[in-house]
């Protein structure tokens, strides 16, 4: 059996007495994370002096006797938690997977994280709609699923825009997905986000442009506030609102469109789009930007991987929009301009869109991901030979080969 890690994240609805406490817990957070984080850098820059979590912890225990005392009106756990993720960050900033940690803002997203135990589990399933947390007491969580798996920690939020959420993972047992005997290809666009190769399109909502003029409206009264009035910080989270509705939808429909793919199809393949290079690309970058290409991809495959799927991503510089996907022939000249094109050399009549879709499939079934194909000309390695039908077989071959390592 294999187990995996699911995320849950819910919103819940404080009560006014909770609003406070979580206001005392984020802002005693807040502070400990960057007063330690002064203390540990000057520690260092001056004395060569190395700090951890645990030391830390004990300064914060000083703090509360003397200078700060006001810190006890905090959950211990959620202030110790804090300087555990402090540790984190330096350890991925020395590791090179992050940068130097930052100072927190009271105007970011503000998150403390508290330790569960078996006593919170109990009173969180069996009272079905509540969540108990230290200080906090009964909270009230919009359950729009329950999880079967027992968190060991929640993650308590509150975004710019005002929003209460309550994060946490458990582990849970994977069921693979019953297979389908289908292998797509994807090509991955701007007109529509995704196409598959048997001409399935996905549309593109175009999220930003519907309410990109909303909020450069909405930006422009902001920037006309007086800093540190009052209406300058309601019209902040009005601006907040607009970005959190934008990245809601962007995910709706990401996560709708991985989702029916990873059923559909038991081998997916993919091209390694370089998404960086393509946003230098300023007619491209606002649609890229737009839908969230990076997000597609990851999605794809972690969804992939629960289900039991095979994702296959084709190497990056293939041509796929001027291979004929029918016999193989190149062609030297593919404006974004053309839509629709027909092969002249064996005449059959291409959807721009599916055509690359159906030459990824090729590439990755024939086991030619990863190729250089930059050669151009007609001679591409010679996989211009290639018919639809030989390619499915080798989409068969690889179903097979999916079947067998998953009953291995
Ligand atoms: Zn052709």
């Amino acid at each position: 059996m294999v187990t995996r890690q699911r995320a849950y994240k819910f919103r819940f609805t404080p009560t006014a007495a909770q609003r406070k406490q979580l206001a005392v817990e984020f802002g005693c957070a807040r502070f400990v994370w960057n007063r330690c984080l002064d203390w540990r850098s000057t520690a260092w820059k001056e004395r060569q002096e190395k700090h951890t979590y645990v030391s830390l912890n004990r300064q914060v225990t000083v703090w509360k006797k003397t200078e700060f005392p006001w810190l006890s009106d905090a959950t211990a756990g959620c202030l110790t938690q804090a300087l555990i993720d402090q540790d984190k960050a330096f350890k991925n900033f020395f590791e090179k997977r992050g940068q130097y940690p930052r100072f927190k803002s009271k105007w970011d997203q503000q998150a403390v994280r508290y330790q569960l135990d078996q006593r919170h589990i109990k009173s969180t399933y069996s009272g079905g709609e509540f969540l108990k947390l230290p200080k906090l007491g009964f909270v009230k969580v919009r359950w729009s699923r329950i999880p079967t798996g027992i968190p060991k920690m929640a993650t308590v939020s509150k975004d710019p825009s005002g929003r209460y959420f309550v994060a946490f993972s458990c582990e849970e047992v994977v069921e693979a997905l019953p297979l389908t005997g289908v292998a797509l290809g994807l090509d991955l666009g701007i007109k529509d986000v995704v196409v598959a190769s048997d001409g399935w399109k996905s549309g593109n909502p175009r999220h930003l442009k519907g309410q990109l003029k909303h909020l450069k409206r909405q930006q422009r009264f902001l920037a006309r506030k007086q800093k540190g009035s009052n209406r300058r910080r309601r019209q902040r989270q009005r601006v907040a609102r607009i970005h959190a509705k934008i990245a809601a939808m962007r995910q709706d429909f990401l996560h709708k469109t991985t989702t029916a793919l990873v059923q559909r199809a038991d081998v997916i393949a993919l091209e390694d789009l370089n998404v960086k290079g393509m946003l230098k690309n300023h007619h491209l970058a606002g649609a890229i930007a737009d839908v969230g290409m990076g997000e597609f991809r990851r999605q794809i495959e972690y969804k992939a991987a629960w289900a039991g799927r095979k994702v296959i991503v084709v190497d990056r510089w293939a041509p796929t929009s001027k291979i004929c996907s029918h016999c193989g022939s190149y062609q030297q000249k593919m404006p974004l301009s053309v839509r629709e094109w027909t092969c002249p050399d064996c005449h059959a009549r291409h959807d721009r869109d599916v055509n690359a879709a159906n030459v990824i499939l090729k590439f990755a079934t024939a086991g030619n991901a990863g190729t250089d194909a930059r050669g151009g000309g007609k001679n591409l390695g010679g996989h211009e030979s290639l018919t639809p039908v030989e390619a499915r077989t080798d989409a068969e071959k690889f179903i097979e080969a999916a079947c067998l390592e998953r009953a291995a």
